[in-house]
């Protein structure tokens, strides 16, 4: 007797409901397939024996082939404001949407490749990804996980065999099997909404995208505008929670933004060293459009685009339903407030937000350079004082809170280090196991993502992951779209 034993089931509820917003599509061959990491725990999460991900058959499937009779695999199209300049048309240029897996604990999580060849919507991209790319956006993912953020993860990924070139030389190529709660973008909606305008005229794409959504993210909301103060909602919170741990996305095109509120896309994001407000890494954002500090009104930008797309569904009556959402777009700010203040709350010990206070040690940082992450762990260790290079102005914040904490201070610094992480992935230490890895070197890639994946813990011997790059390193750059 032969036992079946089935890798993923598939439901395909998204190429289902909305053919015209994808493609069928097929993964590009793959000539020699080599699994390079797999999320085991992802994996168990998605009712799958990581064992048998491990087989030919398994690794086969991560690459888009062999896949189970009757599934079809689609190429999703969007729109999106690329630095502000809208694109009518871009889409799953180096992806595909495997499918929809119902996980063990109910949830539906897309299935996605990137990597997995060109397609309809390539443009001038040859549809592909190299390993280096696809390894840091797998480290990125697990890290913020580890964080508790909200985000999209990578189940695995897959070494091809194809040499990838960029920048006039071949690296070795990859493709990433991506876990998200779904792909839908606010470009999507974009995408959908002009769909109305250059076609047919009518409404059923954009609705039925919009139920699709609802029935999916938020199926309690009762009305369009309600289903748009949630994702407004869920964003106020997400920026807030990268805003909290240095977390600069880099690229916060309407097309990277998620309609289910996670993390999405990690080309060139980077994590703070030393606090400041205008860090850039991405060598693209020459304009600083995603600095850190801009991300929260970036974010308030693309959802004013994403009301622009439901405003037909909130009212018939145009100027009805530009007010109606703009009210509700007015929340952003509060929101992401409330959850900022909140956090930093939380980050220095306070039982109640003191916003004052939580600006003003952020620019006593700024003012000198002092690194985020290792202050806010030194702050619970009651060494915060030896980052400044003059010590007086933080010493008299210092004593403004020393005013504020509750009396058990072990507790307090107990609580203080469950919410301030000691280990961020640095970018230094990010490049450097990215170096080894394209390279043949797998271990540093692994030794990081264990750290990086528990960063509460403060662990023996890991001393240098808690650290920022030595003094003098050259400035952190990071490249898109490689
Ligand atoms: P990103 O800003 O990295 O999310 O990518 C923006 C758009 O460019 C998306 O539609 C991608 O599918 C597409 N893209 C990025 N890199 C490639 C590539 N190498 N080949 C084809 N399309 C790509
Ligand atoms: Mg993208």
């Amino acid at each position: 007797m032969t036992v079946a034993r089935t890798l993923f089931e598939f439901d395909d509820s998204y190429a289902r409901e909305l053919p015209s917003l994808s493609v069928p599509w097929t993964a590009a061959e793959v000539p020699a397939p080599r699994l390079l990491v797999l999320n085991e725990g992802l994996a168990a999460e998605l009712g799958v024996d990581p064992a048998l991900l491990r087989e030919p058959a398994g690794v086969s499937s991560l690459v888009g082939h062999g896949l189970p009779e009757g599934v079809t695999t689609v190429a999703q199209v969007y729109a999106g404001h690329q630095f502000g300049g809208y694109q009518p048309r871009l889409g799953d240029g180096r992806a595909l949407l495997l499918g929809e897996v119902i996980d063990t604990a109910g949830r539906r999580r897309d299935l996605h490749l990137k990597g997995s060849g060109r397609t309809p919507f390539s443009r001038r991209g040859d549809g592909l990804a190299a390993v280096g790319p696809m390894l840091r956006e797998y480290l990125m993912g697990e890290a913020m996980h580890g964080l508790g953020i909200p985000t999209t993860r990578a189940l695995s990924v897959v070494a091809t065999g194809v040499p990838v070139p960029r920048d006039g030389t071949a690296l070795p190529g990859a493709v990433l099997c991506r876990v998200a709660a779904s792909h839908l973008r606010v470009g999507t909606f974009q995408y959908a909404a002009n769909l109305r305008e250059t076609a047919a005229g009518d409404l059923d794409v954009l609705r039925g995208l919009a139920d699709h959504a609802i029935a999916r993210h938020h199926p309690d909301a009762g009305s369009y505008l309600e289903f748009y103060r949630r994702v407004v909602h869920v964003q106020a919170e997400l920026v807030a929670r990268w805003m909290l741990v240095g977390f600069v996305h880099g690229v916060m095109n309407t097309d990277n933004m998620t309609i289910s509120g996670e993390t999405i896309d990690y080309g060139p994001c980077a994590f703070l060293d030393a606090f400041d407000p205008a860090a850039v890494f991405s060598s693209i954002d020459s304009g600083g459009r995603y600095a850190y500090a801009n991300q929260p009104p970036v974010a308030q930008w693309n959802l004013a685009r994403l009301a622009e797309s439901l405003l037909p569904l909130i009212d018939p009556d145009t100027e009805k339903a530009v007010a109606a959402a703009t009210a509700v777009l007015e929340e952003f700010p509060d929101a992401y407030r409330r959850h900022w203040e909140e956090g930093m709350a939380a980050k220095l010990g306070l039982t109640t937000p003191d916003p004052q206070l939580a600006s003003d040690v952020l620019e006593l940082l700024r003012g000198q350079g002092v690194d985020l992450t290792l202050f806010f762990r030194a702050l619970a260790a009651g060494t915060a004082r030896d980052l400044f290079v003059d010590p007086a102005p933080f010493d008299a914040w210092a004593r403004r809170r020393d005013a504020l904490l509750p009396a058990d201070r072990t507790a307090v610094a107990a609580a203080m280090d469950r919410v301030n992480p000691v280990y961020v992935p640095r970018n230094h230490l990010v490049e450097e196991a990215l170096t080894a890895a394209t390279a043949g070197d797998l271990a540093p890639f692994h030794k990081l993502l264990d750290v990086v994946g528990a960063p509460f813990d403060e662990r023996p011997g890991l001393a240098e992951y808690a650290q920022p790059a030595p003094d003098g390193a050259p400035p952190h750059v990071t490249y898109c779209g490689t």
